[in-house]
């Protein structure tokens, strides 16, 4: 993939589909490999991997995240708002980070969630200007706004 601009495009590992790919390898459960990996692995779709977010929210530091997950029946409630998520525009899905628990600047209370692109309240807004310009799907501004997912999306462990 490293010899020309082509090669992660062409094995579907252009940033931040091999981190994600590795992540879901070794983290992932079964069902969640059977979802999201295989058609990663495919090719069929790309992914995106969802932290960032405007000052003062999470970049350097993780622990100032402010988008939040709520539980509720059988599942969580995302809101937030991210920027700079590479590969947005297009992705099939997100691999948000979001507070389960403790206010920003606590240490820890991180919980990634799996969350297919289509799910409602989900808007993929500008490519920010970057100097980087060879990946797909920009680096964008994405906003969850009430978003549900069921609680088999949770990655790992909350
Ligand atoms: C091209 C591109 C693609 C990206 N893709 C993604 C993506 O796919 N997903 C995603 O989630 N994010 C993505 N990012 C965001 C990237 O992870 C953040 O830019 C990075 O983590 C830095 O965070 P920040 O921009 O908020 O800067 P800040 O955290 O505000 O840092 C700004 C400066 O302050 C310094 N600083 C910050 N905190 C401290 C401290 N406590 N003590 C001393 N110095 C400090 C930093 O070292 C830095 O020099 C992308 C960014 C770019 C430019």
């Amino acid at each position: 993939a490293g010899y020309s601009l082509f090669g992660p495009i062409a094995t579907n590992i252009g940033a931040p589909d091999e981190g994600n790919v590795h992540l879901l390898a070794h983290v992932a459960s079964t069902a969640q490999k059977e979802q999201f990996l295989a058609p990663l692995a495919r090719g069929d779709v790309r992914s995106a991997f969802a932290m960032t977010e405007p000052a003062p929210g999470a970049g350097s530091d993780p622990s100032a995240l402010t988008t939040t997950a709520t539980r509720t029946d059988g599942g969580w409630r995302i809101d937030g708002h991210k920027w700079f998520i590479t590969g947005a525009d297009g992705a099939g899905f997100f691999i948000v980070m979001a507070r389960t628990s403790g206010t920003p600047g606590d240490r820890g209370g991180a919980t990634m969630f799996l969350v297919p692109a289509d799910t409602a309240g989900i808007t993929v807004g500008r490519h920010i200007s970057t100097l980087d310009r060879a990946m797909i799907g920009g680096h964008c501004e994405v906003t969850f706004d009430r978003v549900v997912v069921p609680e088999d999306n949770v990655l790992g462990a909350v």
